[in-house]
């Protein structure tokens, strides 16, 4: 069964195609989505539409803002937030649609384990709002605590996604972090020795110099990185349409920063 992990799309409905493209393309039988569909991007509505019948959505922390509020967001990401909650309440819509979108964000899971496989939108210690950044491969305490939760549950490798940055923690005599580049050439047949904790990546707003959007297959224990091109104008063109969305979130798109 090969199934793909996707996360932090952010209302970037031109990613999100993409990536559903390429999904269909290789033959993924299942998505499973680890959260922030919306925030920052001009189609949170459409995005929600189109997750709504994965096989696995998990709540990140821009949809927990949504619901009770951005405590500890920048500016930037409050005010985006604000609107977001504007566009799940528009008027020109029925209230029947508009409710089915509150439900569904509802509903979300914090985390879910398939087998030796764990899934979370931040960390195992804090499912929805702890990040794991690169620097943190050197942190032993953090990492032991990382790798150690949450408390009794038994995992293998566990995948994360929210800092939008791809790659690879190992639990080696230390703790190491490889880029998905280093990761192929050091596991040719992608099998690995270690257990893992894997950052997808973000379809909607990646920040590791690459403009495209991340995902990674996961099939049979072996994990592929992939990277798909999208047309970035037109939904930098979808922010022109919302002025009330800071232009710095547009252009870091193109930056892939
Ligand atoms: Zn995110």
């Amino acid at each position: 069964m090969k199934i793909a992990v996707i996360s932090d799309i952010h209302a970037n409905l031109a990613a999100l195609e993409a990536v559903l493209e390429d999904v269909e393309a290789v033959g993924a039988e299942k998505i499973y989505n680890l959260g922030d569909v919306i925030g920052y991007g001009p189609d949170p509505r459409a995005c929600l539409d189109r997750v709504n019948d994965f096989a696995v959505n998990l709540m990140g922390n821009h949809e927990e803002a949504v619901l009770i509020g951005a405590i500890g967001f920048n500016p930037k990401a409050k005010q985006a937030i604000d609107w977001t909650r504007d566009q799940l309440n528009l008027e020109s819509e029925s209230v029947e649609k508009n409710r089915a979108l509150w439900n569904f964000l509802g509903q979300l899971k914090r985390s879910y384990q398939d087998g030796d496989a764990l899934f979370v939108h931040g960390s195992p210690r804090d499912p929805t709002r702890e990040y794991i950044f690169v620097h943190d491969g050197q942190d032993c305490e953090k990492m032991e605590s990382m790798f150690s939760s949450p408390d009794g549950a038994h995992w293998n490798i566990c995948f994360t996604g929210h800092t939008h940055y791809p790659g690879v923690f190992t639990e080696e005599e230390s703790y190491r972090f490889y880029e998905p580049n280093a990761f192929d050439t050091m596991f040719p047949d992608g099998r690995l020795p270690y257990r893992t904790i894997i950052n997808v990546g973000s379809v909607g707003q990646p920040r590791d110099g690459d403009h495209r959007a991340s995902y990674v297959l996961l099939e049979d224990g072996v994990v592929e990185f992939r990277r798909v091109a999208y047309d970035v104008g037109k939904t930098v063109a979808r922010f022109n349409d919302c002025p009330e969305l800071p232009d710095y979130l547009a252009r870091r798109l193109e930056e892939g920063k």
